[in-house]
């Protein structure tokens, strides 16, 4: 596929491939953009910023509307490109299109319902005869920089509330998934958006991120990826608004009255989907002593029948990471964890890309698979004696994205959603669920600001505050 730059589709002759990782074949190739086209883009996109805020609020709700009819109507399409370049099994393939859909649908919404409000300057007592009120207005130019993992639906909650704020977008998606944002900027422009709209740059983000971060023409960034990226982007942005939607070792409690099947099947299903490549998986279960034995027994059975495989092969259940390096990655922190005395409870092992789904017992906080983001199909198992002492376990990490509990306690349950340092918290369920209205986002190095669009769309406008001074 081509890039989408200055209202065209642009090619290089430097080209990028993306390959399927199941079986490393090269599926498409795109052009590897440079500092000169940011350089092009970001003076386009400050002409778009301004036809943008042209548009009414009609006008974007009609377009936005109008590509989610279009998403849904293309949900096969769709969900094979996620899943080819991605490497998650088909059917999370067409779940993530579906929930693409559902963030489009919500932008759209979102784009009749910015407003400001009055203020009542008069409850001030130098405020008599003031008449005040505010406006949302958008930022400008927003960079929306996204992950591998989610390569449609990530992209769809930066650039689906960008565009319903009035804004122009620079989307910049991951190298290694760069189909799914492109087939998206195809669908937005069917859709009616006027090219000045979006631009959508491939390139490697290690030579295209500094110049288009470091940029005082964007306004807005907003990102979704590592700590470390996050962290170096932070340093290089400068004075604008941030959105930093970064990792996790996300943990679940396992309290000594909780129902163990239940729990082993949310394990199966939170700590796995994906090939564990999920901000908010199950890294990290803490098992009361009392249980733990009985918990490994209910839920080696549901590890052991999760199929690993072709990922369009709609029998897989897990399929390959997104390409071999990372699955090697895994494999070597789990053998460190190994040898420094965890214990694999079952799994291990790895044919190219595909982890086979392991649980670790045993480990130990500062193990690696602990005490890091693992991004894998594992989950590392972990004693505790009381509450308290769970949830000590589960604040100690830079993290904070998203927690559970399984307990039928409500005392113990109000405990963990008080003082667990997270920001979504689960009570019966693992950290991995997530509806794209909610307000979603990480505490401590996990990151700050929202998405969902009713929440991104503050995040993508600036407020400004008007008065009137009456009466002479
Ligand atoms: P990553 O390596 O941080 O990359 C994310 C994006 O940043 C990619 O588009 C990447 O481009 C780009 N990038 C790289 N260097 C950059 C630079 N110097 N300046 C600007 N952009 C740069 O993350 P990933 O491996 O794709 O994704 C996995 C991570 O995302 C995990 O940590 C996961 O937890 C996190 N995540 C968080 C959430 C959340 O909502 N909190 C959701 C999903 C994923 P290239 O691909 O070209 O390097």
């Amino acid at each position: 596929m081509k890039m989408f730059l200055e209202g065209k589709w642009a090619d290089k002759p430097k080209r990028i491939e993306v390959k399927n990782p199941y079986d490393n074949l090269v599926i498409d190739t795109v052009p590897r953009g440079d500092a000169a086209d940011v350089e092009r883009a970001l003076n386009f996109a400050e002409r778009g910023a301004k036809a943008m805020a042209k548009l009414s609020s009609y006008d974007r709700w009609k377009i936005l509307r109008k590509a989610a009819d279009l998403m849904a109507a293309r949900n096969e399409e769709l969900g094979r490109i996620i899943s080819t370049e991605e490497g998650k099994v088909i059917a999370e393939g067409r779940g993530e299109a579906n929930r693409a859909v559902e963030t489009m649908m919500g932008s759209a919404e979102e784009a009749k319902r910015i407003h400001g409000e009055t203020v009542p300057l008069d409850a001030d007592p130098t405020g008599r005869n003031k008449l005040g009120f505010t406006l949302r207005v958008p930022c400008g130019v927003v960079a929306a920089i996204s992950p591998f993992n989610f390569p449609l639906n990530l992209v769809c909650h930066k650039v689906g509330p960008a565009l319903a704020a009035g804004n122009s977008v620079i989307m910049k998606p991951a190298t290694d998934t760069p189909l799914s944002a492109l087939k998206l900027v195809e669908i937005l422009l069917e859709a009616g958006l006027p090219p000045e709209g979006v631009q959508c740059l491939t390139g490697s983000g290690g030579e295209i991120g500094d110049p288009i971060v470091a940029d005082k023409r964007v306004r807005k960034i907003t990102f979704t990826g590592s700590r470390e990226i996050g962290d170096r982007i932070c340093r290089m942005a400068g004075i604008k608004k941030v959105t930093m939607e970064l990792g996790s070792n996300s943990p679940l409690i396992v309290m000594p009255d909780a129902d163990l099947e239940k729990v082993a099947a949310a394990v199966a299903a939170t700590g796995y989907a994906n090939a564990g490549q999920a901000c908010i998986s199950t890294q990290r279960v803490l098992a009361a002593k009392k249980v733990y034995g009985d918990l490994l027994g209910a839920l080696i059975p549901k590890v052991e029948a999760l199929a690993t495989g072709n990922q369009l092969d709609e029998k897989t259940k897990v399929g390959p990471m997104v390409k071999e390096s990372e699955a090697a990655r895994v494999e070597e922190w789990i053998n460190e964890a190994v040898a420094a005395g965890a214990r694999l409870a079952t799994g291990g092992g790895r044919r190219g890309a595909i982890y086979i789904p392991a649980v670790v017992a045993d480990v130990k906080p500062e193990m690696r698979i602990s005490r890091d983001e693992l991004f894998g199909p594992a989950v590392a198992v972990t004693p505790f004696d009381t509450i308290e002492e769970a949830i000590q376990l589960a604040n100690d990490s830079v993290y904070g994205l998203a927690a559970g509990i399984f307990t039928e306690n409500v005392e113990w349950a109000m405990k963990f959603a008080r003082e667990a340092e997270a920001g979504n918290l689960h009570v019966n369920w693992g950290p991995q669920w997530r509806v794209d209205l909610m307000p979603y986002g990480g505490l401590k190095e996990s990151g700050f600001g929202k998405e969902g669009p009713r929440y991104a769309v503050e995040e993508m406008t600036e407020l400004k505050m008007v008065v009137f001074h009456l009466g002479g």
